[in-house]
């Protein structure tokens, strides 16, 4: 289930909820009690985080060890700093 990030346009008050997709988006703040929340765009959502961090991996699995540090090339620029 995502969370999603509200924040309250009359006193500032920002929360967070762990609703459905489904779910009608919360629309009164607890704190305030007005009708003022919207729900921000949640870039920081458990759900989204696991997938790119998923990607990160993948990714660095494939190109990392591409450096041909077994001796053809004596410090190609692709490699890190330091490694040759
Ligand atoms: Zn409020």
């Amino acid at each position: 289930m995502p969370t999603y990030e509200y924040e309250c346009k009359a006193c500032g008050h920002r929360f967070e909820e762990a609703q459905s997709m489904t779910a009608v988006p919360l629309k009164k703040c607890p704190k305030c009690k007005k009708n003022k929340v919207s729900r921000l765009i949640s870039s920081g959502s458990g759900f989204i985080f696991k997938g790119s961090g998923f990607y990160a991996t993948d990714y660095r699995k494939g190109s990392a060890p591409s450096c041909p540090s077994s001796g053809s090339k004596p410090g190609c620029s692709a490699c890190p700093k330091g490694s040759h």
